[in-house]
C-alpha cells in the first residue's frame, strides 16, 4: 500500500469515526442529560444546599445511615441559623435517624424538647413525621399503654388529614400493629396506605407497605404466595430508592418468608444482601435479625457447626444489643442445634435459660412456639410435669395471639372483609399502573426506533454526499488527464481543439500551426530522448512567452496548435519571434545537443475573422500556410 493510499484510508476511517461518535451521541443524549441531571452536592452550608439535603432525605433519594453526617450537619446549621421551618424539618429527620441509630435515649430527649413546640402545630406532616418516629420507640417499652393511646389519636385523627399526612399516619400505625401483634389491622392499614401512596406517587411509602403486608401475611401464616409476592415487591419497589435500610429490610422480610416456604437456596441470597447492608452502617439490630435468620438456614440445611457457631455469636450480639427477640430465638435456635448433634443435656441447659427470660418476647406467638418446642424437649427426657406445664402456656399464648389476630369476632371478620376489599382496589391500581408503564416503555421505544432511524438516515447521506464529492473530483482529474499531454504538461489534441472551440465566439482570435524544423534529423542524431527534451523545451518555451490567454497545445508529433487572443500581425508575429528566441534559449540549455546548433520552427498562422470562422476553415487555412512555410525554406511565419 502506498502512503497516500494509506493517508486516504486515515481519513477515510477518520470519517467513519466521526459518524459512529455522532450517531453515538444522538443515540445517548438522553440517557448522558439524564445522568448529569443528577448532580453531587455540594458541602456548601447555605440554606439552599441544607434545603436539598433535606428534601433528598426525604424523598428517599439519599439513604438515612450513609449520609448522617449531612443530616447532622443540617441540623446543627439550621439550628444555629435560627432557620426555623428548615430546622423542624430536619429534627423531624434527625429522629428518625436517632431511632435508624439505635440511639434510643437521644431520641427520647429529642423527641420531648421538640414535640413541646407550638410551631410544629402550623406545620402537620412535620409533626407528624415526629409522631411517627414516637409511635416506633413507644412500642420498645415494656408498658403498652403510651403506644396505645397515641396510636388511639391518630387513629381518631386520620380523617381530617390530606393525603400525604395520612400516608404517615398509616406508615405509624402499620408498625405500631405489627409490634402489637394485631397483625390484620396490619394489613388493612398497609393496604389502605399502600393505595394511597400509589396514587401519590410515593415510592418509599408503597415500598414500606409492601413490605408489612408481607409480613403480616407472612406471620400469618395463612396465605404463603401472598406473602412472596407482597414481599418481592416490597423488594422491587426499595431498589428503586436509594434508603438503604429499608431495602436491607426487604431482603430481610423476603429471605425469611422464602425460608418459610422452603427455598432456603434463595432465602441466603436475601438475607447475605440484609446482612451486607447492615455491616456496612454497623446496625446491631439488623445484624442480629439477619444473622440470626443466616443461622437458622444453616440449622435447616443440617450444617450445624456453621449454624452453631452463628447461633453463638447471634446471642452475644443481640444481648449487647439489647434485643431481647433475637436473644431469646438465637437461644432456642441454639437448642435446637443441641438436640440434632445429640446434646440433650446441652439443649435443656439452654432451654432452661429461655424459660426464665421468656417475658422479654414482645409477641405471644413466639412465647406459645417456645413453649411447643420446651415440650418436646421436656418430653424427650422425661420431664413429664415441665412438658405439661409446657403445653398449657403454649395453649395459653397461642389464645392470646389468637385474640390479637383472630377473626372469631365481628370486628375481625370486618378488617377481613375490609382487607379484601383493599387489596382489590390495590389490584386494579397496580394494573392501571402496569399498563401506563407498558405505554411509556412502548413510547420511549419508538422515540429510539426514530432516533436511530434520523441517525442512520443522515449518516447516508452524509456518505452519499462524500462519494458523490470524490466523484466529482475524480471526474476533474480524468477530464484533465484527458486534455493533457503526458510529456510536455501542457494541452493535448484533444485539449487544445476543446479550448479553441469555445474561444470562436470571441471577436478577435487567431489560429496557428508550428511545425519543428529538421526534428528528424534530432532524433535521428541524438536519439529519441534528446528529441523529447527538445519537445519540452518548446511547451516550456510557448509556455513562458505567452499572453494571458493565450492557449496553445500539443497537435501532434512535433506539430503545435496555438489560439491566440488578438488578430493583429503584428502582435502575432512579435508573439513567435519571442517565442522563437526563448525556444532557442531552452534548447541552447540541452547538454545533449550540439553547442549553438540552431533550432528553428515554422509557423502557419489564420487571421479569425468573424465571417469565415469555423475551426476546421481556420486550421486547414493556417496547414496550408504552414506548408508554404516549409516550402519556403523553414524558419519563418506566413499569415493569411
Ligand atoms: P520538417 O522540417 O520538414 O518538418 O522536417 P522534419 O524532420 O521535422 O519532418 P517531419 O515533420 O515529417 O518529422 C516529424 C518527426 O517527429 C517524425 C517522428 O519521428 C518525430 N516525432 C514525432 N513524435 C515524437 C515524439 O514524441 N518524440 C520524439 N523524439 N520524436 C517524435
Ligand atoms: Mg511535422
Ligand atoms: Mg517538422
Amino acid at each position: 500500500m502506498d502512503k497516500n493510499a494509506q493517508k486516504k484510508g486515515i481519513l477515510k476511517a477518520g470519517w467513519l469515526n466521526a459518524l459512529a461518535i455522532l450517531f453515538f451521541v444522538c443515540v445517548t443524549q438522553t440517557s448522558l442529560a439524564y445522568e448529569s441531571a443528577s448532580n453531587p452536592f455540594l458541602d456548601v452550608p447555605d440554606r439552599e444546599s441544607t434545603r436539598r439535603i433535606i428534601n433528598d432525605i426525604r424523598q428517599y433519594k439519599l439513604d438515612y445511615l450513609r449520609n448522617k453526617e449531612k443530616l447532622e450537619s443540617a441540623f446543627q446549621i439550621s439550628k444555629e441559623q435560627d432557620w426555623e421551618h428548615l430546622h423542624l424539618e430536619a429534627a423531624a429527620l434527625y429522629s428518625e435517624l436517632l431511632f435508624r441509630q439505635e440511639k434510643y435515649a437521644e431520641l427520647t430527649a429529642h423527641l420531648s424538647h421538640y414535640l413541646h413546640q407550638d410551631e410544629l402545630l402550623k406545620r402537620k406532616d412535620i409533626h407528624l413525621l415526629f409522631l411517627e418516629t414516637k409511635l416506633k420507640s413507644l412500642t420498645r417499652l415494656d408498658d403498652p399503654t403510651p403506644a396505645k393511646a397515641l396510636s388511639k389519636t391518630l387513629e381518631t385523627q386520620i380523617s381530617q388529614h390530606s393525603i400525604n399526612e395520612k400516608i404517615i399516619i398509616l406508615r405509624a400505625l402499620a408498625y405500631y400493629y405489627t409490634a402489637d401483634d394485631a397483625l390484620r389491622k396490619t394489613l388493612s392499614a398497609a393496604l389502605e396506605g399502600l393505595e394511597l401512596a400509589m396514587k401519590n406517587d410515593d415510592i418509599a411509602s408503597q415500598g414500606y407497605f409492601y413490605r408489612k403486608i408481607a409480613d403480616a401475611y407472612g406471620y400469618l401464616e395463612e396465605d404463603e404466595d401472598k406473602a412472596v409476592s407482597y414481599a418481592k415487591k416490597a423488594v422491587e419497589t426499595f431498589e428503586k430508592t436509594n434508603d438503604g435500610l429499608f431495602t436491607a429490610k426487604a431482603y430481610w422480610s423476603l429471605g425469611n418468608i422464602l425460608l418459610e416456604t422452603g427455598d432456603s437456596q434463595n432465602a441466603l441470597v436475601y438475607l447475605n444482601k440484609a446482612l451486607a447492608y447492615f455491616k456496612d452502617v454497623n446496625m446491631n439490630k439488623g445484624l442480629a435479625f439477619a444473622q440470626y435468620s443466616i443461622a437458622n438456614t444453616q440449622f435447616l440445611q443440617a450444617n450445624y457447626d456453621r449454624a452453631l457457631t452463628l447461633a453463638k455469636e447471634n446471642i452475644e450480639l443481640a444481648l449487647t444489643a439489647g434485643i431481647g427477640d433475637m436473644h431469646l430465638a438465637s437461644m432456642i435456635l441454639l437448642s435446637n442445634i443441641y438436640i440434632k448433634q445429640g446434646f440433650l443435656d446441652k439443649a435443656e441447659q439452654v432451654n432452661d435459660e429461655v424459660y426464665l427470660l421468656v417475658d422479654n418476647f414482645s409477641r405471644s406467638i413466639y412465647k406459645a412456639s417456645f413453649f411447643s418446642e420446651r415440650y418436646t424437649l421436656k418430653r424427650e427426657l422425661n420431664r413429664i410435669e415441665e412438658a405439661f406445664d409446657a403445653i398449657e402456656k403454649k395453649l395459653f399464648y397461642t389464645e392470646k395471639h389468637f385474640e390479637a389476630t383472630s377473626e372469631s369476632n365481628i370486628k375481625a371478620l370486618q378488617v377481613k372483609f375490609e382487607v379484601k376489599e383493599k387489596e382489590d382496589t390495590i389490584r386494579k391500581l397496580e394494573y392501571q399502573k402496569d399498563i401506563s408503564n407498558l405505554q411509556a416503555k412502548e413510547e420511549y421505544q419508538q422515540k429510539i426506533i426514530w432516533r436511530l432511524s434520523a441517525t442512520i438516515a443522515s449518516i447516508l447521506v452524509l456518505v452519499i454526499l462524500l462519494l458523490f464529492y470524490r466523484q466529482a473530483l475524480q471526474r476533474k482529474k480524468y477530464h484533465r488527464m484527458a486534455s493533457t499531454d503526458y510529456l510536455t504538461n501542457c494541452f493535448n489534441r484533444r485539449g487544445i481543439l476543446n479550448t479553441a472551440n469555445t474561444k470562436l465566439a470571441q471577436q478577435k482570435m487567431t489560429i496557428a500551426i508550428v511545425d519543428l524544423d529538421y526534428f528528424k534529423k534530432i532524433n535521428d542524431e541524438y536519439g529519441h530522448d534528446v528529441g523529447d527534451l527538445v519537445l519540452i523545451a518548446f511547451a516550456k518555451a510557448a509556455k513562458e512567452t505567452l499572453s494571458k490567454g493565450d492557449e496553445f497545445g500539443r497537435y501532434g508529433g512535433e506539430e503545435w496548435l496555438f489560439v491566440l487572443n488578438s488578430s493583429d500581425e503584428k502582435v502575432v508575429r512579435d508573439t513567435f519571434e519571442k517565442v522563437a528566441a526563448t525556444y532557442q534559449k531552452y534548447c541552447n540549455d540541452i547538454d545533449a545537443l550540439e553547442e549553438n546548433l540552431s533550432m528553428t520552427f515554422s509557423v502557419g498562422v489564420s487571421l479569425g475573422d468573424k465571417s469565415t470562422r469555423t475551426l476546421d476553415t481556420l486550421i486547414k487555412r493556417a496547414d496550408s500556410m504552414l506548408y508554404e512555410a516549409k516550402e519556403n525554406g523553414r524558419n519563418q511565419v506566413i499569415i493569411n
